[in-house]
C-alpha cells in the first residue's frame, strides 16, 4: 500500500522505467491539457480524478450521521464510538472503512485512550488499497501521523520517532500532487520533527544510516520539486501555447533554453500523438543527461565512426572549453567547430589535429600547390589563347599574302606577255622600217621574256622548295667566275635602266662547292631588287670578298631602303613591304625567300643592312670548304 497512490500512478511508474532504460535523458515529465505536470515522483496541478466513491450503504450512512452528531453535538464520545463501529460493521468499501476507522481512532484519542486509538489507526494501515484517501490526503499519511501523535501523548518517544520515520519514508516514496500544498506541509513538518527529535533522542546506528539515506532522497525530491516549479513558472505558458498551435501529427522536438537564477536551464519536449491526447496527455518533456552523454554516449558513437588517424573529435561548451575529447588528448587549439543543429544548445563539435597543427599549417602546402596549379593553368590558357590569336593572325596574313601573290604573279605574267605580243606583232606587220626602232623592239621583247623566265623560274623553284623537293647540284666552282657571269648576263639590263654599277672582285679564283645556277639565281634576285627599289640614286656596288672562314658577296644599292621592323620579315614567303614604292613595283614576294633557302642549303647566311631613303646592303656568306 502506498500513500501517494492515485489514478495516474501508472504514469509515474512508466516515467520511472523510461528514465532508467534511457540514461541519456533525465527529468522526464508529462504535460496534460490543463497544464498539469507529472514527473517520476512529484506532480503539480494534475487533475486527479477522485477514486470512485462507493454508493454508501443506507445503514452505514445512518449510523455514520448519528455517530457524527454524538461526537460533535452531544459530545458523547462513547456513544459515537459505538455508532461509528456500527457503521463500520455495515460497510464493506475500503475507502469508507478507512474514514470510519480514523473517526473511531479520533474519538479514542479525545477520550485519552491512546492505545485503543493506535489500534484503530493501525487497522487503516492493514487495509491494502493504494488509492485510498481521507479528504485529499492519503489514508496512510493520516493514520501514521495520528499514531505518532498518540505516542507523543503516551510519551513513548521511541515509538513516536519510529512512526514518524515510517511516515517520512512513505512521504518520500509516494509524493502526490504538489497543488494545494498538503503534501509539502506533511513532508516539511515530518522532516523537521525527525531532525529535532533525532538530535535529542539517542537513536540506533541502523536508524541513523536510514535517516542519511532518507535525507538524500529528500534532497533529490526537492530538486525535482524545484525543477517542476521552474517549468510551471517559467516555461509552461510558452510551451502550452506552442503546443496548441502545431499540428498534432508531427513528432518534432522543441528546445527551450532560459536563464533561471543565473544559470542556463535547458529542456526539450515534443507533442504527443493524438492517441495520447485522448487520455489528456499533451506533451513529453526531458532534459539531457549531459554527464552520461559526454562520458558514455559520445565515446561510443565516435568509436563507431571512422575518422582516420589524423583527426580527433571533441565537444566544447559555449566558452570553448573542452568537455570531451577523443583519446583524452590535451590539445590547446581546435581546427574547426560547428554547433549542434538542435539539441545540446551551446555545445559544439570540434576537430583537433593530434600533432597540434593549426588549420593553416595543415592546409598550407595544399593551398600553395593548388595556387601554383591554378596559376599554371591560367598561364597555359593564356599562352594557348595568345598562340591561337597569333596563329589566326598569321593564317589570315598568309591568306592575304597568297591572294596578293596570285594577283601579282598574274599581273607579272600578263604584262611581259602583252608587251612581247605587241612588239612581236608590230615587227611582223613590217610597219617598222627603221633599223634602230627594230633593235629597240627586239630589246624590249628580249627583256620582257627574260623577266618572264626569271619570274617563272622563281615560282617553280619556290614550289619545289615549298614541297621539299628542290635539288641542288653542288660542284666545285669559282665563285668569282659565277658572279662575273651573272653580272655579265644582267649588266645590260642594269645599264639599260640607267644604273651605274661598281664591281669589286678578287683577282684569285674562289673555289667553293656550290650549285652555280642557284647562286646566280640568288644574285639575279638581289640585283633585280636593287634595280626595282631604287629611285634617283641609281648606283649598285657588287663586292666579292673572302675572310678566314667564308666568302661573301654583297650587293649595295642607294635605293629606298627598308624600315627596321620589316627587316626580318622580308625573307618570309609572299612578304612584301607595304610602301608606295613596293606597290608600284611588280613582284611576287618570293625572291628573297628563295635566296635565303638557297644560301642556307649551301650552309651559308644572308643578311641585310638598310636605312630608309639611303639604301640597302644584302650580304650572302658561304663558308669556305673544310670549315
Ligand atoms: P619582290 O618580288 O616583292 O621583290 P622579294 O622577296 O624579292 O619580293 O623582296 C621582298 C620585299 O623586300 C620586297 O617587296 C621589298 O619591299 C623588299 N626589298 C627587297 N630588296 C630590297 C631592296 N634592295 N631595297 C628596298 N627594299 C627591298
Amino acid at each position: 500500500m502506498s500513500p501517494g497512490s492515485d489514478n495516474f500512478a501508472w504514469l509515474k511508474v512508466w516515467i520511472r522505467n523510461t528514465e532508467s532504460e534511457n540514461p541519456a535523458f533525465r527529468n522526464l515529465f508529462l504535460v496534460n491539457y490543463d497544464g498539469g505536470l507529472i514527473t517520476s515522483s512529484v506532480s503539480l496541478g494534475w487533475n486527479d480524478r477522485p477514486a470512485s466513491t462507493p454508493a454508501v450503504n443506507s445503514k452505514t450512512a445512518y449510523s455514520f450521521d448519528n455517530a457524527e452528531k454524538a461526537e460533535f453535538i452531544d459530545r458523547n464520545l462513547t456513544e459515537s464510538i459505538r455508532l461509528y463501529s456500527e457503521a463500520l460493521a455495515f460497510s464493506s468499501f475500503p475507502q469508507e472503512r478507512a474514514l470510519i476507522l480514523s473517526r473511531i481512532g479520533r474519538c479514542y484519542f479525545k477520550l485519552g485512550e491512546y492505545r485503543k486509538a493506535i489500534y484503530q489507526y493501525r487497522k487503516i494501515l492493514d487495509i491494502e488499497n493504494e488509492t485510498m484517501k481521507i479528504g485529499n490526503v492519503p489514508a496512510t499519511v493520516i493514520a501514521l501521523s495520528q499514531i505518532a501523535d498518540c505516542y507523543k501523548a503516551l510519551c513513548s518517544d521511541k515509538e513516536q520517532y519510529e512512526t514518524m520515520l515510517e511516515l517520512y519514508q512513505q512521504l518520500l516514496d509516494n509524493p502526490w500532487n504538489l497543488a494545494g500544498g498538503d503534501y509539502l506541509y506533511y513532508l516539511k513538518s515530518v522532516s523537521e520533527k525527525i531532525h529535532n527529535s533525532g538530535n535529542t533522542l539517542r537513536i540506533a546506528d541502523s536508524a541513523e544510516r536510514n535517516i542519511g539515506h532518507l535525507l538524500i532522497k529528500e534532497e533529490k525530491l526537492f530538486q525535482k520539486i524545484r525543477f517542476i516549479e521552474i517549468i510551471d513558472r517559467v516555461i509552461l505558458p510558452e510551451m502550452i501555447s506552442e503546443l496548441r498551435k502545431g499540428s498534432s501529427s508531427e513528432l518534432r522536438s522543441h528546445n527551450i533554453s532560459r536563464e533561471v537564477n543565473d544559470s542556463i536551464f535547458q529542456l526539450s519536449y515534443f507533442k504527443l500523438p493524438a492517441t495520447f491526447q485522448q487520455s489528456q496527455l499533451l506533451a513529453l518533456g526531458y532534459q539531457f543527461e549531459k554527464e552520461y552523454i559526454l562520458s558514455d554516449l559520445f565515446p561510443g558513437v565516435l568509436a563507431s565512426v571512422e575518422f582516420g588517424k589524423d583527426i580527433l573529435v571533441g565537444i566544447l561548451n559555449q566558452n570553448d572549453s573542452v568537455l570531451y575529447i577523443q583519446d583524452e588528448h590535451q590539445l590547446p587549439e581546435y581546427l574547426v567547430t560547428t554547433g549542434f543543429s538542435q539539441q545540446f544548445t551551446g555545445w559544439k563539435v570540434a576537430l583537433f589535429d593530434p600533432d597540434v597543427k593549426s588549420i593553416e599549417q595543415l592546409t598550407g602546402k595544399e593551398k600553395q600547390l593548388y595556387m601554383i596549379l591554378f596559376i599554371g593553368i591560367i598561364l597555359v590558357m593564356l599562352i594557348g589563347i595568345i598562340l591561337m590569336i597569333r596563329a589566326v593572325i598569321h593564317e589570315s596574313e598568309i591568306s592575304r599574302m597568297k591572294s596578293e601573290f596570285v594577283s601579282n604573279v598574274s599581273h607579272e605574267l600578263k604584262t611581259p606577255l602583252a608587251l612581247i605580243r605587241m612588239f612581236g606583232e608590230t615587227l611582223d606587220s613590217g610597219i617598222v622600217n627603221e633599223e634602230k626602232d627594230k633593235q629597240k623592239f627586239y630589246s624590249i621583247i628580249r627583256k620582257e621574256s627574260e623577266r618572264l623566265t626569271h619570274l617563272i623560274n622563281n615560282v617553280l623553284d619556290f614550289s619545289r622548295m615549298d614541297a621539299g623537293v628542290k635539288e641542288y647540284n653542288f660542284q666545285e666552282a669559282d665563285l668569282v667566275e659565277v658572279v662575273r657571269g651573272s653580272l655579265e648576263a644582267y649588266k645590260f639590263q642594269i645599264s639599260d635602266n640607267g644604273f651605274q654599277i661598281e664591281i669589286e672582285l678578287p683577282d684569285e679564283p674562289l673555289i667553293l662547292k656550290i650549285d652555280k645556277d642557284s647562286i646566280s639565281q640568288v644574285l639575279l634576285n638581289l640585283l633585280n631588287n636593287a634595280v626595282k627599289y631604287s629611285d634617283e640614286e641609281k648606283h649598285i656596288l657588287v663586292k666579292v670578298q673572302k675572310d678566314s672562314t667564308s666568302a661573301s658577296i654583297s650587293i649595295a644599292d642607294r635605293g629606298v631602303g627598308i624600315p627596321k621592323d620589316e627587316l626580318k620579315k622580308i625573307f618570309d614567303k609572299f612578304y612584301r613591304v607595304s610602301t608606295a614604292r613596293t606597290k608600284e613595283t611588280r613582284g611576287s614576294g618570293l625572291g628573297l625567300t628563295l635566296a635565303k633557302h638557297i644560301v642556307e642549303a649551301h650552309g651559308g647566311t644572308i643578311e641585310v643592312e638598310s636605312e630608309v631613303g639611303k639604301g640597302s646592303i644584302f650580304t650572302v656568306r658561304i663558308p669556305l670548304p673544310g670549315i
